[in-house]
């Protein structure tokens, strides 16, 4: 399998969730083994590779930070990139935030469509899982596993009558991406507002890109799926799991994880190289299996 980049440039703007500042995003074509990077076009075209190596503290979203310079928000972004297969992209930003959008990652692959996808002339390398290897905190945990193809399992079990338990399992790929997790959006309970405001976060909040849970119910319905909270935490799983610079041959389980224990996952692995390889063969062909998945409705949703 050859590596790919986009075939054309393409722009979107908007404000950042939790830094409300508002920005532009250039999506560029690059040559091969550039991998993603991220250039601060305000700063004299500062790059950030969106690699573990640059993961900088994580709370409610990922952020990256190279020699001070911050850039926040990076996950919905590069789980679009990262499930359509996208080897070498500039993601060029004039601002410290990634732009929230609609709270999903579907206007990511919106452009990700138009730019088109373009095949280099160099074989595509992906990180072979060889052993496994798990981060557990108290009843959270995160385990990555030698797998032939990417796979990801993520549960959630939030105690809200439209959350409880749920749970994605699927192969990810381009088109399990678009279909099941795309269009999931971020969300917040009512009641962490004004906390998560008071630490300075969500400034750019609002009920057009998340979903804000009150105690019983959705303040800005419809949902776009009733497991929608699940499937969300998927794609911010894939998201993180990009920072791992090149695709994956792992099978990756999440229990009641987060960015956190993600991006922990992600250091952890690349600083001990006992337990991947690098390598450009493929292990099987793209199969006719079923994308699967097998999703668990949510509790207690009508
Ligand atoms: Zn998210």
């Amino acid at each position: 399998m050859l590596q790919t980049t986009i075939a054309n440039a393409v722009s979107a703007e908007g404000v950042g969730l939790h830094t409300g500042v508002f920005g532009h995003i250039r999506l560029r074509p690059a040559p091969p083994d550039t991998g993603v990077i991220f250039r601060r076009f305000d700063l004299d075209n500062f790059e950030i590779e969106a690699q573990g190596k640059n993961v900088a503290r994580v709370s409610y979203a990922t952020s990256l930070m190279k020699q001070g310079v911050l850039l926040s928000t990076t996950e919905h972004l590069l789980a679009a990139i990262y499930s359509c297969e996208i080897d070498n992209i500039y993601i060029d930003i004039d601002s410290i935030e990634v732009p929230i959008l609609d709270g999903s990652a579907e206007p990511f692959m919106q452009m990700l469509d138009r730019a088109g996808i373009r095949r280099l002339r160099r074989k595509r390398r992906y990180l072979k899982v060889l052993k496994p290897l798990e981060v557990v905190e108290n009843d959270r945990r995160i385990g990555i596993y030698p797998a032939d193809e990417f796979r990801v399992r993520c549960y959630v079990d939030f105690p809200h009558p439209l959350v409880g338990k749920q749970e994605v399992e699927m192969l990810v790929s381009h088109e399990s991406f678009r279909s099941l997790l795309a269009r999931a959006r971020t969300f917040c309970f009512q009641r962490d507002i004004g906390p998560l405001r008071a630490m300075g976060l969500i400034r750019g909040g609002s009920l057009e890109n998340a979903i804000v849970l009150t105690d019983d119910g959705v303040m800005n319905g419809p949902l776009r799926f009733a497991d929608e909270f699940g499937r969300h935490k998927a794609l911010d799983l894939i998201g993180d799991l990009a920072l791992i610079g090149l695709p994956l041959q792992a099978r990756v389980e999440a229990h009641k994880a987060g960015h956190a224990l993600h991006t922990q996952l992600v250091s952890r692995l690349l600083a001990d190289p006992s337990l991947w390889t690098i390598t450009t063969e493929e292990t099987l062909p793209a199969s006719d299996e079923p994308r699967a998945t097998a999703f668990e409705p949510a509790s207690a949703a009508d």
